[in-house]
């Protein structure tokens, strides 16, 4: 049946769309006036949803006063103050000061970021990156971002040991 099906479903199809014409024929179904009421219908939703946007807007705009512009601006200007000291402070503590494990001094070498690191990294606005300690009884891990821009210059940062051996 299913290989009929497909082998033959053009014919089918004609054959539905035949009987579809037949039906509107005997029946007489208005299909202008169903579509008109549907547009109307449509049309009268969308206006309604459009007015009443309009008026609550109309309404806000009329309502806003200059102290409320100055509210705003409050708002905004303190909103940056937070975003600019909270970068500032994760970023000191996120900056190498030296490349080496901040418990046991031991080099690092870098791991792949995980999701939130790489969701840090992009509001803070820097490349964050994940290291981890080489010493297998310590096993730190922890971000730490650099100005470098290059990934191979990081790497080569990262796996060159501090005291510059
Ligand atoms: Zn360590």
């Amino acid at each position: 049946m299913k290989r009929l099906l497909r082998e033959y479903y053009i014919e089918l199809l004609a054959v539905v769309v035949c009987l579809v014409g037949v039906a509107m024929i005997v029946i007489h179904v208005d299909f202008r006036e169903i579509i008109v009421n549907m547009v109307h219908l449509s049309t009268s939703v969308l206006q309604n949803i459009f007015l009443s946007i309009y008026q609550g807007v109309e309404k806000y705009i009329t309502n806003f006063t200059l102290s409320d512009l100055f509210g705003l601006i409050i708002i905004i200007l303190a909103f940056a103050f937070i975003y600019w000291r909270v970068r500032y402070r994760i970023l000191q503590r996120l900056r190498w000061t030296e490349h080496r494990c901040p418990k046991c001094q031991e080099t690092v070498h870098r791991i792949h970021r995980r999701k939130t690191d790489r969701i840090l990294s992009f509001f803070l606005g820097r490349p964050i990156r994940r290291y981890q300690c080489v010493n297998k009884e310590c096993r730190w891990t922890g971000l730490r971002y650099s100005h470098k821009r290059s990934h191979q210059e990081d790497d080569f940062l990262a796996s060159k040991p501090a005291n510059g051996i």
